[in-house]
């Protein structure tokens, strides 16, 4: 173990790429460790990625752990969490940080257990204060308060929505080792999550969502939406009701609660506009809302309305679009 204080940034690889929001979790991390007078070190389980793993190293880390085995090309929870664990009780890091993923967020929880410490999820915010503690904000109550905390065991864990961190620019320049570390593969695998399930919406990376809320009708009418998404190359989402009625997938959900997103078009179709949908979607750069209310609070933030029908104005849409392209 070093005695210099390391913060370690967990580096999410889907298919030998990384997810950028790792890069995100770099840009903070670099900041955290020089305040500290620390190190930054990231932890990558893949197989043949030294390559990707110098990727890390030009976008911040000093060094890398690098655990290759074909073990681990898809997410593999018992494994990932067995050798992490391992890793963390090696170096004992002070600040450990991953993505606040379906990856991160599955295997933070694990390994916070296993390491009997805490966690703070789904942060948007983390800071060294003047006193050198490490602060973590993330929202609370419905978003009304940003909670500042602080945890008194070690290492101090935190996952990190996407988005809201800054990664730095890549710089092939910065040096760095790349730490080749023993892999220990635990002798029965309970949990594998097949390609099929990697392959599932990505909404946090989406150009263009097309949203639905409780304005609709019934599950099936996810369908008008996922017509309108197909033509413009869209991810469908949805505000929380059609997803606690079991309409569509949580992974869509945007929001407080959900994901948070930041589309180049985000299209509100019978979305009131609650605090907490806005909390998921109000940096979108484009808002254009659907809505029957003409006082619906979604109008607000959108720089486009139409007060109508869903049901009448996404089939013109779709119509317009196909006569436009014809
Ligand atoms: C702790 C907590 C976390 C939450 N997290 C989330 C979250 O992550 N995401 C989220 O979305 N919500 C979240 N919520 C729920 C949130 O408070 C709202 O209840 C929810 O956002 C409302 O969804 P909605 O706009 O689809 O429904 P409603 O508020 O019921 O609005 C439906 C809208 O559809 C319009 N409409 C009806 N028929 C039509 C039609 N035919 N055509 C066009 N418009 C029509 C209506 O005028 C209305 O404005 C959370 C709540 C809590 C307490």
């Amino acid at each position: 173990m070093s005695t210099k204080k390391e913060v370690m940034v967990f580096a999410e690889q889907h298919e030998g790429e990384i997810n950028p929001i790792s890069y995100e979790l770099l840009g903070k991390g670099r900041e955290l460790a020089d305040k500290l007078e620390g190190g930054l070190s990231s932890v990558l389980l893949g197989h043949k990625m030294a390559d990707v793993a110098m990727e890390l190293v030009y976008h911040g880390a000093d060094r890398v752990y690098l655990y290759d085995d074909a073990v681990f090309r898809d997410l593999n929870l018992l494994n990932y969490k067995h050798n992490m664990v391992r890793l963390a009780r090696e170096i004992e890091p002070e600040i450990f940080i991953l993505g606040a993923t379906h990856w991160g967020r599955s295997l933070g929880a694990r390994i916070a257990v296993a390491l009997g410490t805490g966690l703070t999820a789904d942060c948007t915010g983390l800071e060294i204060d003047r006193n050198g503690n490490f602060v973590q904000i993330r929202p609370a109550f419905s978003g009304n308060v940003l909670a500042h905390i602080r945890t008194k065991t070690r290492p101090q864990m935190a996952t990190v929505r996407y988005k809201v961190m800054k990664s730095l620019p890549r710089d092939i320049n910065r040096k760095g080792e790349i730490i080749r570390k023993n892999v220990e593969i635990m002798p029965s695998l309970l949990t594998i999550v097949r390609k099929e399930r990697l392959d599932e919406v990505n909404i946090a990376d989406a150009e263009v969502i097309i949203s639905g809320g409780a304005g609709l009708k019934k599950a099936e009418d996810f369908s008008l939406l996922a017509d309108l998404a197909g033509l413009l190359e869209a991810t469908v989402g949805s505000s929380r009701p059609p997803v606690d009625s079991g309409w569509i997938k949580k992974e869509h959900q945007v929001g407080f609660s959900g994901n948070t997103v930041k589309p180049k078009i985000y299209l509100a179709c019978g979305i009131s506009g609650s605090s907490q949908h806005l909390a998921g979607m109000r940096e979108s750069d484009v808002i254009i809302a659907i809505n029957t209310d003409p006082s619906a609070p979604i109008f607000k933030i959108a720089d486009y309305g139409i007060v109508g029908d869903l049901y009448e104005a996404v089939p013109k849409l779709i119509e317009r679009i196909k006569r436009c392209r014809a």
